[in-house]
């Protein structure tokens, strides 16, 4: 059994961690005039003056700001599980609190928390990074928590297939939170099962027991 924070991970340096270069930011393949342009449209339509001056950067700002957040569109997150060890390992490799900010495609409001991804592997271990990248890249695009939370246990069930993948999520939904039913504080949990931790009610109980054993 293995488990980790994603802060131990880059303390500990251990099981097939390697050092990683800080991934630029990519801004190719988006329209940034473009959504400067619906910005200003929007400033303008809820009644504000888009050329006063504390304004007038606001475009340009919310559109490096938006290519930021869904830079994910424009990238395979299945890239990230293409290097895998061969190990004999076949405990759980479970790594909690990877924290991610995404956007809900309904509101286009943010929407961030914690994923916790364990898996069963089947010969084929990643290096504990890939799972944050995997997160990153399916979180950086308009999504709902509920898809999120199946692309990534079905990403490790395909392109790594293991035996078992749980991935849990929690998140704190802005469009919650501040408007409509405005419910401060109030997380929203979503879980995929597959494989062995589905089929078998102990191993996911194990599972479960330690993400949240410490803390609940
Ligand atoms: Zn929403």
């Amino acid at each position: 059994m293995s488990v980790m924070s994603e802060d131990q991970e880059r303390l500990s340096g251990t099981l097939a961690y390697e050092q990683e270069e800080p991934r630029p930011r990519a801004v190719a393949n988006v329209d940034l005039p473009r959504i400067e342009r619906a910005v200003r449209e929007i400033l303008a339509a809820v009644g504000e003056n888009p050329d006063r001056e504390g304004l007038r950067d606001t475009p340009a700002r919310v559109a490096r700001m938006y290519a930021e957040l869904f830079s994910g569109l424009h990238e395979d997150p299945r890239e990230h599980l293409q290097k895998f060890f061969t190990e004999k390992y076949d405990e759980v490799v479970l790594v909690t609190d990877i924290s991610f900010e995404s956007v809900c495609e309904h509101h286009l409001m943010p929407f961030m928390g914690k994923a916790h991804i364990g898996y069963l592997p089947n010969g084929r271990v990643v290096g504990l990074s890939k799972l944050a990248r995997v997160v990153e890249g399916v979180a950086r695009r308009p999504q709902v928590q509920e898809r999120m939370t199946e692309t990534i246990a079905d990403l490790l069930v395909t392109e790594l297939r293991a035996k078992g993948v749980a991935v849990v999520i929690e998140a704190v939904h802005t469009c919650m939170t501040v408007r409509g039913v405005r419910k401060p504080g109030s997380v929203c949990v979503t879980s995929a099962m597959k494989g062995a931790f589905r089929s078998n009610p102990s191993t996911r109980a194990e599972l479960m027991t330690l993400i949240y054993g410490n803390r609940r």
